[in-house]
């Protein structure tokens, strides 16, 4: 229950490991609600920083690795020093193991460029009970597109906008979720200024369309998904065919089921776009989110 469940915090010390490597840093228990960022630190100013999000069921963190090596790729992308794998690893284990285990819990994991001048990244991870998503993963969202204002080849052209990195800066995906809300729609899918699918402020868009199982392709500036890689492998060993395509809005309104999928959350199927209804397969929906539900890797 909701209630009972304390959340777990545990602070990155020695975060470059002074000159030892990946040993030298390490995770310590921190109290949840004490002030643990400074006033400075430039994750807090700036939103100049990188985090995770990762689904913990009944003890167990989903796609860790591939969280872990997305959380790298972030860092390069921003210029911060590489995140030690293993630490980083142990500390999602250790916040895991502090607390009892429970259906659906979640590790966050932040690292910001820390203090102004200082060359020293700050870092923490901390574990909460998840909310209860079965409403959405069951009766499906709502959605609307939104111009992201950003063309399909922005990675390539300007690297510096950062987009297909998880930075901290997510005003303007929160931002956009309220606009969805104003329109009486419950989540987003941006789409670029030259009419491609790109994803949602907080996952990945897949389809299932001619009955193989299709998402955006990454080069168009948008994060590659660990929940949608782990629906790909499902959908494969179930014997259906995958591929990453440029898609248009076109390709949503005809597809034969549509899903949001993201870490916590999983596969939301998408049961309306722009006030139009549109169908979703509730059993293969089920399926997949049992599928995910299942990893142990
Ligand atoms: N795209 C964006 C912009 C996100 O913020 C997220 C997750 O928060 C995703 C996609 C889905 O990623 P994942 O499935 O790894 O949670």
């Amino acid at each position: 229950m909701q209630n009972e469940f304390s959340p777990a915090l545990l602070v990155l010390r020695d975060p470059l490991g002074s000159g030892s490597g990946e040993s030298g840093s390490r995770f310590d228990a921190a109290d949840p609600d004490a002030l643990v960022v400074s006033a400075l630190d430039l994750g807090v100013t700036r939103g100049d920083g990188i985090f995770e999000t990762i689904t913990v069921v009944n003890g167990m963190p989903q796609a860790l690795d591939a969280h872990l090596h997305r959380f790298a790729r972030s860092a390069g992308m921003l210029d911060l020093p590489t995140p030690a794998h293993e630490t980083w690893k142990k500390g999602v284990f250790a916040a895991v193991d502090s607390r009892p285990t429970v259906d659906e819990a979640f590790v966050k994991l932040v690292y910001t460029r820390g203090i102004e001048g200082s060359g020293i990244p700050t870092g923490w991870v901390y574990l909460q009970q998840s909310p209860d998503f079965t409403a959405e993963r069951t009766e499906g969202i709502s959605v609307v597109l939104l111009d992201r204002g950003y063309s399909s080849s922005v990675q390539r052209t300007s690297p510096w906008l950062l987009q297909g990195a998880k930075t901290l800066s997510y005003a303007i995906n929160k931002a956009a979720a309220r606009e969805a809300q104003r329109r009486g729609a419950d989540d987003v899918i941006f789409v670029s200024s030259d009419g491609y699918l790109l994803e949602g402020p907080t996952a990945t868009i897949v389809l299932k369309l001619d009955d193989r199982f299709v998402t955006p392709r990454t080069e168009s500036g948008i994060l590659p998904g660990t929940t949608q890689q782990s629906i790909f492998e499902i959908a494969a060993v179930n014997g259906y065919r995958t591929a990453y395509e440029m898609l248009t809005p076109a390709d949503l309104r005809r597809a034969e089921s549509s899903w949001l999928v993201s870490s916590v959350r999983n596969a939301a199927p998408i049961r309306e776009i722009d006030g139009e209804a549109r169908p979703f397969d509730a059993g293969l929906t089920e399926a997949i989110n049992a599928g995910l539900a299942a990893r142990t890797i």
